[in-house]
């Protein structure tokens, strides 16, 4: 799946504006841009039961790539805004309920408080009325959001922008606070508006305040799985020493397809270094196996298809753990995590015929054997027969869908 981290960042995002109320029943959709296009969520899905595979992938026109769900009916609005604004790399529309019963005003905030500087000016504008979903709509908020971060969408909602998701969530909950604080203010009397000169002072000081932050995707996001007696986390640098002494085992380099004999310098330390960017590109995600007796004792990963919901499991321990029962352990919870957090349709598996532990493993996991590829691989010089194995997300018992 590609963008693998963007999608999760999207789907942690879209949770929680979920669960903190701005988005009621299925309102609202969250973008972020990516190369070539942007990532979006899908159309009428309540937040909370998103999973990355949900988000969908448009071009920078709203052609649809292969994702499996509709985009957000707002797609057209996103689009706009990331033709329009090149320094937006996310969006969020929302009908936070403050925002949008002051958009039913159709009016404009204005600087009734020094925090509407966080908006890019001296008022929060209000677009004109317009159907969603259209291109109407979209020329209508790219208007009021000239020389702006958000505003308001007449009768309908609010739209945020920004230079990372984080940011651009914590100001559409600005604008939130905000709408609330205004109609609050506006019941109680006739509030004193600040002066453009007040307001610009305040955006000199709110372009150097709080601390400065990593943007959402780019920081190192890889998960971390439980189970009984493992942790499966990253790999990192300081493994890189472990990974040379029990995956340069000449038993282990033996019933690994790739793992190099005699194992060469600095291959361990290249093969660790390569893991956060391939987990980025959503190609790989790999586990050490670690315990907290022994530390680490292995590996597992998934090597993932580009988008078709098929993956290949691989792992290695090392023959000092061999016979405990961590190849299984750990490989039962990267498939439930492939089939849950990656929605994966398919994972398979391959073993050495030679090697029938391996071949137990896998069907103590729940493959199904599909079949023997005679010379199936070459590993060295010698062409190797290989048995095949898969299990599909249908085949799980106590499946999640
Ligand atoms: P989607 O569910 O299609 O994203 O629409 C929600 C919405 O807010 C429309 O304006
Ligand atoms: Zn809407």
């Amino acid at each position: 799946m590609k963008h693998l981290a963007h999608r999760r960042a999207l789907v942690e995002a879209a949770f929680e504006v979920r669960s903190s109320g701005l988005s009621p029943g299925t309102s609202g959709n969250l973008s972020i841009r990516v190369p070539r296009g942007f990532l979006i969520t899908p159309s009428g899905v309540p937040f909370e039961t998103l999973v990355p595979a949900d988000v969908v992938l448009l071009g920078p026109t709203g052609d649809v790539a292969t994702d499996r769900m509709r985009p957000s009916t707002e797609w057209p609005l996103h689009a706009a805004i990331y033709a329009d604004r090149p320094e937006a790399e996310a969006v969020v529309h929302l009908h936070s309920p403050h925002a949008t019963a002051v958009a039913c005003l159709r009016k404009d905030i204005p600087a009734f408080h020094y925090m509407v500087a966080v908006a890019g000016g001296d008022s929060i504008r209000c677009a004109r009325y317009e159907t969603f979903g259209t291109e109407e709509l979209a020329l209508a908020a790219l208007e009021a959001l000239e020389d702006r971060r958000a505003c308001l969408l007449a009768n309908h909602g609010q739209v945020a922008i920004g230079e990372s998701l984080t940011e651009t969530v914590r100001l559409a909950r600005e604008v939130e606070d905000l709408s609330h604080t205004w109609s609050v203010a506006l019941e109680a009397g006739d509030p004193v508006i600040l002066t453009t000169d007040e307001i610009e002072k305040v955006a000199g000081k709110l372009r150097g305040y709080g601390q400065s932050e990593a943007k959402a995707g780019t920081s190192d996001d890889r998960p971390t799985l439980l189970t009984e007696r493992l942790v499966l986390r990253p790999f990192r640098s300081e493994d890189a020493p472990v990974v040379r002494d029990l995956a340069g085992a000449r038993e282990v380099a033996a019933n690994t397809l790739t793992i190099p004999h005699p194992y060469p310098e600095g291959e361990a330390e290249r093969w660790i270094a390569g893991h956060a960017s391939a987990f980025q590109a959503g190609d790989l995600v790999i586990f050490a196996i670690t315990t907290e007796v022994d530390g680490l004792t292995g590996a597992v990963g998934l090597m993932l298809d580009d988008g078709s919901g098929i993956a290949e499991l691989g792992y290695w321990v090392g023959v000092p753990y061999w016979g405990r029962g961590y190849a299984t352990e750990a490989a039962t919870a990267v498939i439930e995590y492939g089939f849950r957090d990656l929605a994966l349709q398919r994972i398979w598996a391959r073993a050495f015929a030679r090697n029938p532990a391996s071949s137990r493993v896998l069907e103590k996991i729940g493959m199904v054997h599909e079949g023997t590829q005679r010379k199936g691989i070459r590993k060295n010089d010698e062409l190797l027969d290989t048995q095949l194995y898969a299990i599909l997300r249908e085949d799980r018992q106590g499946e999640d869908e």
